[in-house]
């Protein structure tokens, strides 16, 4: 029995583990190394992994990072069932279509460069096309039941709290008379975030692969940010001022509106119109609608007489660039939410482009900003920034807000530890950077006594 990491070890991108027995040949998630050139050499099938031989392929949730390879290994020919849960699999659709459009797109661009310099056409990483064979193969998988994926491979599934159907990966592993039960945390959630539960504790294991993004710090806390969020809100809107929000489609954009249904509940701020700019993230929006059976108390609470959608009232969606264009002429006090989240690409560009010299508007900024795009440079307080190679004036009001997070802190790290903690498992620390997993490796050590693995690409552990 041996586990080959084939991702996330030592980088929070490309989570890949590939479980081999004398029987079995499992692999949990097959994601996208994200944040490099997507065509650098990383994102390939690894020549260890032998798609004709994988009996099955779990995945923990549907983030790209973590399902984004899959179109690959359909391609080299692998044809066994993709599980996952319910809501799991529809987001996954959701996430590579959108993945392959903005790849085919992409290509498209570089292939008219590479064109003109005489070079030959490079194929996109993946299409939509191939994202349709990668959806034929999935397999929903309900939570906490039983359901053996490979001779002598059993895995249950356990709330992850961490965007909507993730989940815990208990799986049981059965060799020669020999079994051991291995836990993949997949990528947990803060605790006490709204709309999902938060995740279950799993108290069974011999190894545990922990992710350790965050290992090394707490977030701002959830009541503190949305006590700024309210705020923020609540004189932008006596102002009259027009809010922009970029942000990721999933997970945050839902969050963002349940906070401003709350709002209005309250009866904080007098109804206004909220536009969600994003045809992902009103799908995604929609997914969450549909799935009730995995909200929280409060959300099921505030579903209750009448939907969140409902709540929201003059709430209005934006499918088409043409409807999107038209928000130009909106005034406020609105509030668009669009992507990219980190305003590097995508609708909101064009707001922010329109927005930004306008000392009326308020921009808002709820999620992680990578060096070197837009949503950075305007934390950083930019009084200029290049939008389409334009200089735009920045007398917007930018505020910063840091507690959003669809990750567990440090703390609730070592929370969601003291659960398997008593059986003192071998521990593996995946999923993060160096400076996220060493302070964790040492608090474990400090307060279990356990020494944890921090493991480099390609290394194996051995059962
Ligand atoms: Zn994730």
């Amino acid at each position: 029995m041996k586990i080959t990491l084939h991702g996330a070890a030592g980088e929070v991108t490309g989570s890949a583990y590939h479980v081999q027995t004398n029987e079995a040949s499992v692999l949990v998630d097959f994601g996208l190394f994200q944040g490099r050139e997507l065509s650098s050499g990383a994102n390939v099938v690894p020549p260890q992994l032998d798609p004709h031989k994988l009996t099955s392929v779990v995945l923990t949730h549907a983030h790209l990072d973590h399902t984004g390879r899959l179109p690959l290994l359909v391609k080299a020919g692998y044809h066994g069932p993709i599980y996952a849960t319910p809501a799991s699999l529809e987001l996954a659709k959701l996430v590579l279509e959108d993945a392959g459009k903005i790849q085919e797109h992409d290509s498209e661009r570089i292939n008219r460069k590479r064109a003109e310099r005489g070079e030959a056409a490079q194929p996109p990483l993946f299409t939509v096309a191939d994202v349709a064979g990668v959806v034929a193969l999935f397999k929903p998988l309900p939570y906490v039941n039983p359901t053996t994926v490979a001779p002598g491979v059993t895995v249950r599934m356990y709330e992850a709290g961490h965007l909507l159907g993730s989940a815990s990966i208990e799986m049981e592993i059965a060799e020669a008379g020999k079994k051991k039960t291995v836990i993949f945390s997949g990528d947990i959630g803060p605790r006490g975030a709204p709309i999902l539960r938060d995740a279950a504790c799993l108290t069974r294991a011999d190894l545990v692969f922990l992710e350790s993004t965050y290992g090394d710090r707490d977030h701002q806390t959830l009541a503190d940010t949305v006590k700024q969020f309210r705020e923020i809100v609540a004189k932008a809107v006596k102002e009259k001022g027009k809010i922009l929000v970029p942000t990721f489609a999933l997970g945050r954009a839902q969050q963002l509106l349940y906070h401003l249904a709350e709002m209005f509940d309250d009866g904080v701020v007098p109804r206004f119109p909220v536009v969600l700019d994003s045809p992902m993230a009103i799908q995604a929006t929609e997914i969450y609608v549909h799935h009730p059976e995995l909200y929280d108390e409060d959300m099921k609470r505030m579903v209750k007489e009448k939907g969140l959608l409902q709540r929201l009232e003059r709430m209005q969606h934006s499918v088409t660039g043409d409807d999107s264009k038209k928000l130009n002429e909106m005034t406020g006090p609105c509030m668009i939410l669009a992507g990219a989240g980190m305003a590097n690409a995508g609708r909101i560009v064009h707001h922010l482009r329109q927005g930004l010299p306008l000392a009326g508007t308020v921009v808002m900024i709820v999620g992680f900003q990578a060096p070197g795009s837009l949503g950075r440079h305007l934390v950083d307080g930019d009084k200029e920034v290049s939008i389409f190679g334009e200089r735009v004036p920045v007398r917007a009001t930018v505020h910063t807000l840091g507690g959003f997070s669809a990750h567990a802190g440090q703390t609730d790290l070592m929370e969601w530890f003291s659960c398997p903690a008593h059986q003192r498992p071998r521990v593996v620390l995946t999923h993060g950077e160096e400076k996220g997993r060493k302070p964790l490796a040492q608090l474990i050590q400090q307060r279990y006594g356990i020494q944890a693995v921090l493991p480099m690409l390609g290394d194996e552990i051995e059962l």
